[in-house]
């Protein structure tokens, strides 16, 4: 088979023949012409016209490369006389319209960039940066057009925060699939009011059952307005951050209270208060029990954190009321400000917390995804614009469809 023609079966011309194929140094070039007076397709509405109108300037687009060199196709498109949207360039079947790479390598770019960076995925191709951007958005604009969408029953509010907390997103998951649904700018009742009015719509957030998130007063509201009949499950791993964030303070206010001696002591002993006691290492554990013995607010705070999570294993959901009740007493009488505001936090949010003990459902379960989004996160300094960043999380995240691959 002659190279000529095994490309224009790769391409599946159908109106267009390979006229030469020619090594230009460090590339292929491919160069595409006319077959015969078949009839080309306008590039809006796609319909065959009979009539050419004229012949634009040639143009190039990148294709995969064979052995290492890449392909450049040549191309002179046509503008032709469309009955319905008059003169228009030709479609082109080896590209999207006013795309600069093929439609396989576009495909190629889109399937690196879940696993690599943006610019790893950038420099495998010999692209830059902002064609892969590009390529990416493209492909994500294509998935959330058309993905599949079945009713969903258990979602989970989350937020992502970028540059040291300076910008947020909100994510929505779907807990049952394990899917995210949707990315939103900021956190606010009005940025995520979208997720409800406009990727949710009134029939799909009538079938909600549960919605698991942080103590957040924006997103309690926006699901009493758009699902009233959807339980408010406040999430176990947020309630534990919380939690963790009083015993910090503690430490870090006994810290600044501490003689210079005493503090060598106790540096360093964030995790020890913070980890499970059964995750430390023996020499972790007689630290623990210096620190213990010598600091009685440490010891309390960190006593309170650990019976708190007795909390956890209840499953009736009377006598897991009677417990917390009793913790929260304890910890109003702990003298420590910062559990004070925690209990606080957690009484008016009771009602929330306890259907745990029957659902057993957090946003735990798509912690994986959680970490796929800081890892995003972190290897792409070049999200300077938030979008960027909400499409590389859907792309990672959201398993939305690929184009298909010609
Ligand atoms: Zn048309």
């Amino acid at each position: 088979m002659l190279i000529e023609t095994f490309i224009r079966k790769q391409l599946r011309l159908k109106a267009h023949r390979v006229t030469k194929v020619e090594s230009g140094g460090d590339r292929m070039m491919i160069a595409i012409d006319r077959l015969g007076n078949r009839q080309l397709r306008c590039g809006v509405c796609r319909r065959r016209c009979r009539q050419v109108h004229s012949v634009r300037k040639e143009r190039e687009w990148r294709d995969l490369s064979m052995r290492q060199m890449p392909l450049i196709l040549r191309y002179q498109p046509r503008r032709v006389q469309c009955r319905r949207c008059g003169v228009r360039v030709e479609d082109v079947p080896w590209a999207e319209p006013w795309a600069r790479v093929t439609r396989a390598l576009a495909h190629a770019v889109a399937r690196l960039g879940r696993e690599l960076s943006w610019q790893g995925t950038a420099r495998q191709y010999g692209l830059n940066w902002k064609t892969v951007a590009g390529i990416v958005q493209g492909a994500v604009r294509y998935g959330l057009r058309n993905r599949k969408r079945p009713p969903v029953h258990w979602i989970g509010i989350d937020e992502v925060s970028r540059r040291k907390g300076q910008v947020y997103l909100t994510v929505v998951y779907d807990l049952e699939r394990r899917v995210l649904l949707w990315v939103g700018e900021d956190r606010t009742e009005e940025a995520v009011k979208k997720f409800f009015t406009q990727e949710l719509g009134k029939r799909r957030c009538a079938t909600l059952q549960v919605v698991c998130m942080d103590m957040w007063a924006a997103y309690v509201n926006l699901v009493r307005e758009h699902a009233p009949q959807a339980r408010i499950l406040f999430d176990r791993f947020h309630i534990v951050k919380h939690l963790q964030e009083a015993v910090d303070e503690v430490r870090r206010s006994e810290m600044r209270r501490l003689t210079g001696q005493e503090k060598v002591t106790f540096k360093r002993t964030r995790w020890l208060l913070l980890k499970n006691p059964w995750n430390l290492t023996h020499e972790q554990k007689e630290r623990l029990s210096t620190l213990v013995r010598w600091n009685s607010p440490i010891v309390r705070a960190y006593y309170l954190k650990e019976s708190f999570q007795l909390f956890w294993e209840y499953k009736r959901e009377k006598r897991a009321q009677d417990l917390l009740c009793k913790w929260m007493r304890s910890a109003m009488c702990s003298r420590l400000e910062p559990f004070k505001k925690f209990v606080r936090m957690l009484r008016s949010h009771l009602s929330g917390i306890l259907p745990w003990t029957k659902l057993r459902l957090s946003n735990g379960a798509v912690e994986g995804m959680n970490n796929k989004i800081k890892s995003i996160s972190h290897r792409s300094f070049g999200f300077r614009n938030a979008q960027y960043f909400i499409a590389a999380i859907y792309h990672g995240c959201a398993r939305l469809p690929l184009p298909e691959e010609i």
